[in-house]
């Protein structure tokens, strides 16, 4: 799909930093045509009416002649969008690939982006071998297997992997955040790289360095 500038950024199917569908992104800066190489570049930064943040987007507008000046008009094509979106690796096992993705699209919505994220990790561990038990005590049993560092341990026991959870005896259970969702997804993400991604890259290079 094309993205276009304008007041509002067009054709941008999510929001890169909450995921919503279909966001309103509007422009809160443009910058004048910056010249790199033989082309203009332009420069737009939009804020997503959902989440508030920032995005920001660039794209190519005509050639450079030699005197330095733009000439043609490539329209308002944007050719590439910080931050880009994010995607879920194909070696993650089906079932925390699917879950992982569904937490990515409901950022917006903490409770769902939890239990998604949640289920990823689960999937993951259970591809593992580790299927009994909380998620908790299944990483800690990782961990203490070797199959996991003490620092992703540390990290598990400091995210919220249940959104009904209680982090400390004396904290009532208050509603989950947008950025204890973050930490989940981020978590989750960590959690799949170390596990499959790594080692699917690994496996690559050797193939493709000719050793098995
Ligand atoms: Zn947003």
């Amino acid at each position: 799909m094309t993205i276009e500038f304008g007041n509002s950024l067009k054709g941008v199917d999510r929001c890169p930093q909450c995921n919503i569908a279909r966001p309103y992104m509007s422009l809160t800066w443009s910058g004048p045509i910056k010249v790199n190489g033989n082309r203009g570049v332009r420069w737009g930064v939009y804020e997503c009416s959902s989440c508030n943040r920032l995005t920001m987007v660039e794209g190519f507008e005509g050639q450079i002649d030699a005197l330095g000046l733009v000439r043609g008009d490539f329209g308002n094509l944007v050719r590439a969008v910080y931050p880009g979106q994010r995607e879920v690796d194909d070696s993650l096992p089906e079932e925390a690939q699917r879950y992982l993705k569904q937490a990515l699209e409901t950022l917006f919505a903490p409770d769902a982006a939890i239990v998604m994220a949640a289920s990823a990790v689960d999937a993951m561990l259970k591809d593992k071998g580790y299927s009994k038990g909380s998620l908790y005590t299944r990483i800690d049993q990782a961990v203490s297997d070797h199959i996991l560092t003490e620092g992703m341990g540390k990290w598990a026991h400091k995210v919220r992997l249940d959104a009904n959870a209680v982090r400390h005896a004396d904290e009532e259970a208050k509603p989950p955040t947008r950025e204890d969702a973050q930490q989940v997804v981020d978590f989750a993400t960590a959690l799949g790289d170390f596990l499959f991604v790594f080692t699917a890259r690994v496996d690559e290079g050797l193939k493709e360095a000719g050793g098995e």
